[in-house]
């Protein structure tokens, strides 16, 4: 496996590596999910291709600096990690690397990116289409795997791929979730025992919100009232934004008629959440 650990690394050795090849961006802190992600990039690349994963802590994409600096970086566990998934280059920049002190170019989305978390997190979606573009730029690769467990930032990935021709292949990959049902995600490392053993009520909320459309509900209040019912119950958890919106527009929908999605952020303190149910009438 190479490691390259800064741009010009990069650049050296990505000329020479086997195509096709994809893309996993991450931010690091490989769970399971990342894992999988690793796992269908091999899947469509095959064993003569070019598995790549970046892990990059994206500064850009911040929007509180403790969420920043108290992002996990375990980056030698990371890299096992990697070499066991069956990567074959890991790219790993810093900030210095990815960014001139006086750069002034962003990418932005401007209709999805008013939703849910681009609503919450301002800047949020500029940072990370800046970076995913700066990746693709970078690795000339041929596909990339996306969570959809983000599933707002796949949506906006694939409409900058439209919008803006990027040739490359979008794979959106399913939620790895917990036996508890909690989605796997890096910040669950920084949830206590207590907000850990909560957390899967998050899940069991959306799900029984889903199950009230499967009963023949198709307005949005009672559905939402639902989750909000149940997630009110957790003294630990604080809603950030609980919305039911249309799947391909990510507006606000108050009856359901085509795909839509329950879409939840929160907080335990300052580790912020996000997960969803889709609703398909
Ligand atoms: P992150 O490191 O959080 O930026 O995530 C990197 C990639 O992994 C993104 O495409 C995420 O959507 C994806 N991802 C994160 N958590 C999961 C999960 N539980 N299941 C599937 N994909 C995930």
């Amino acid at each position: 496996m190479i490691v390259a650990a800064d741009t010009a690394a990069l650049l050296e050795k990505i000329d020479a590596v086997p195509r096709p090849l994809c893309l996993v961006p991450t931010m690091g802190a490989l769970h399971e999910g990342h894992l999988s992600l690793i796992r269908a990039a091999r899947q469509k690349v095959g064993a003569h291709g070019t598995v790549a994963v970046a892990i990059f802590v994206n500064p850009i994409q911040f929007d509180r600096k403790e969420d920043l600096e108290k992002y996990p970086r375990p980056l030698e566990k990371d890299l096992a990690a990697c070499e066991e998934a069956g990567a074959d280059l890991v790219f790993t920049p810093d900030a210095s690397q990815m960014y001139a002190a006086d750069h002034s170019i962003v990418v932005s989305e401007n209709r999805l990116s008013n939703h849910l978390c681009g609503a919450s997190r301002p800047g949020h979606f500029s940072g990370v289409c800046t970076v995913v573009m700066k990746l693709f730029l970078l690795f000339r690769a041929q596909s990339t795997v996306f969570g959809k467990k983000d599933f707002q930032q796949l949506a906006i990935i694939r409409r900058m791929v439209r919008d803006l021709n990027v040739p490359i292949e979008i794979i959106g990959h399913a939620t790895i979730r917990e036996a508890d049902g909690l989605a796997m995600s890096s910040r669950n490392e920084r949830l206590s025992p207590e907000q850990r053993a909560d957390a899967p009520i998050i899940r069991r909320s959306l799900v029984a919100a889903r199950d009230l459309l499967s009963l023949g509900e198709r307005q949005a209040e009672p559905i939402l009232a639902a989750a909000r019912f149940h997630l009110e119950k957790s003294p630990l958890l604080k809603i950030d934004y609980l919305s039911l919106v249309d799947a391909e527009t990510l507006e606000p929908v108050a009856t359901i008629r085509r795909p839509a999605i329950l879409a939840l952020a929160c907080f335990y303190h300052s580790v912020r959440l996000i997960d969803h149910v889709e609703l398909m009438p």
